[in-house]
């Protein structure tokens, strides 16, 4: 029985921290979570993970459960990649690849991050979680947490469709509508951990979900033959899943696992209503300024202030990337042309990566 995380690690400034206690920020910054590589590379070999069970959890020994903690699972993971060659083709694009999250449990990849998450909350004996949301994150907090036997407290801003608060309540979260944005939520779920003791789920707060959003980069090596795609677009909000994925192809890379050196391009993507990375990825700048009176019909995009920005732009200028905003005046028109063309049923977040 083994876990093969050495240590958790300040993004901000290097420090270690102890991985055996429950961890959230260090210095109001995200932690990353640091494995020993060469340990893992001895005890399983890539092609391993082909022959295991359908769930993200196949990758456990790159997870922070190693093979001793009890995931708290729904069979998340192992989404198809889909070729679009329809789709491509007006863009003069032959191998175009949509990897479609909307499979997964609860309707979106937020199950990966936060299966990951209450994974571990519940190892350290957490017992109330809390998420702002704009959506798809509470739908995602409240499965998990009924699947771990947990209280869940979802906040969400009164204008979030209908169907995401229902899902939580169906599932027992005790839901608040809250009249502002995400990050008023927010600031409402640090007042329940300050008084009530709250655990704080929200994005980078704590440190497990990027770990398993991270699942994604793993799932594009294995399914792309451990050579990865040329170009990655990401619709970005709070920026775990592109933190993540590039997160998992450096891991994999440093193994020694990837068939060809060329990495991917991380290109984030947002939509002009809402796109404080964008801006700050032209401005030149690592840290993105709050984005003032965000609009967009992309819930998922409609992130004013991102606490991992520097992590999101770091990944996008390391990786020779961009950051891009899309119109949002067309976001229905690019959802309409992707179904139209292959079928898929694409959210307004992915139809900002068609502009
Ligand atoms: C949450 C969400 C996003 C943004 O993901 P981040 O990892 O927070 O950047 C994009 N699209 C959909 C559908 C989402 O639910």
């Amino acid at each position: 029985m083994a876990r093969y995380v050495t240590h958790l690690e300040s993004a901000i400034d290097g420090t270690h921290l102890d991985h055996n206690t429950l961890q959230t920020l260090h210095a109001g910054r995200p932690l990353w979570v640091k494995y020993d590589l060469d340990a893992i590379k001895t005890r399983v070999s890539r092609d391993a993970f082909a022959t295991r069970e359908d769930s993200m959890f196949r990758f456990r020994e790159m997870l922070p459960v190693g093979d001793e903690i009890e995931p708290v699972s729904l069979g998340e993971g192992n989404s198809p990649v889909l070729h679009c060659p329809r789709l491509g083709e007006k863009f003069g694009l032959s191998n175009l690849f949509v990897k479609d999250e909307s499979q997964l449990p609860t309707g979106s990849f937020k199950s990966r991050g936060l299966s990951m998450a209450i994974t571990m909350a519940r190892h350290f004996g957490v017992r109330n979680v809390a998420i702002p949301t704009a959506g798809n994150a509470g739908g995602a907090t409240a499965a998990y947490a009924a699947r771990a036997g947990m209280n869940a407290y979802v906040l969400m801003p009164t204008d979030t469709p209908i169907v995401n608060m229902m899902e939580c309540v169906w599932a027992g979260a005790h839901v608040y509508l809250v009249d502002g944005l995400i990050n008023d939520c927010g600031a409402l779920v640090k007042q329940g951990k300050e008084t009530v003791g709250w655990f704080d789920l929200s994005t980078l707060k704590e440190p497990y979900r990027i770990e398993g959003k991270k699942t994604m980069g793993l799932e594009i090596a294995l399914q792309f033959a451990w050579k990865l795609p040329d170009v990655i677009l990401y619709p970005t909000g709070g920026g775990t899943g592109l933190i993540g994925m590039w997160k998992a192809f450096n891991e994999v890379r440093e193994m020694g696992w990837l068939d060809s050196d060329t990495m991917p391009r991380m290109v984030s993507v947002q939509s002009d209503g809402c796109c404080p990375i964008a801006r700050a990825f032209d401005a030149g700048e690592r840290f993105a300024e709050p984005f003032e009176n965000a609009a967009t019909s992309a819930s998922g995009l409609r992130v004013p202030v991102a606490v991992g920005d520097f992590m999101i732009l770091d990944a996008v200028r390391e990786s020779n990337g961009l950051a891009l905003a899309a119109a949002e005046s067309r976001l229905i028109e690019w959802q309409c042309q992707a179904t139209e063309a292959e079928g898929i049923s694409i959210c307004p977040e992915t139809a900002a990566c068609i502009g």
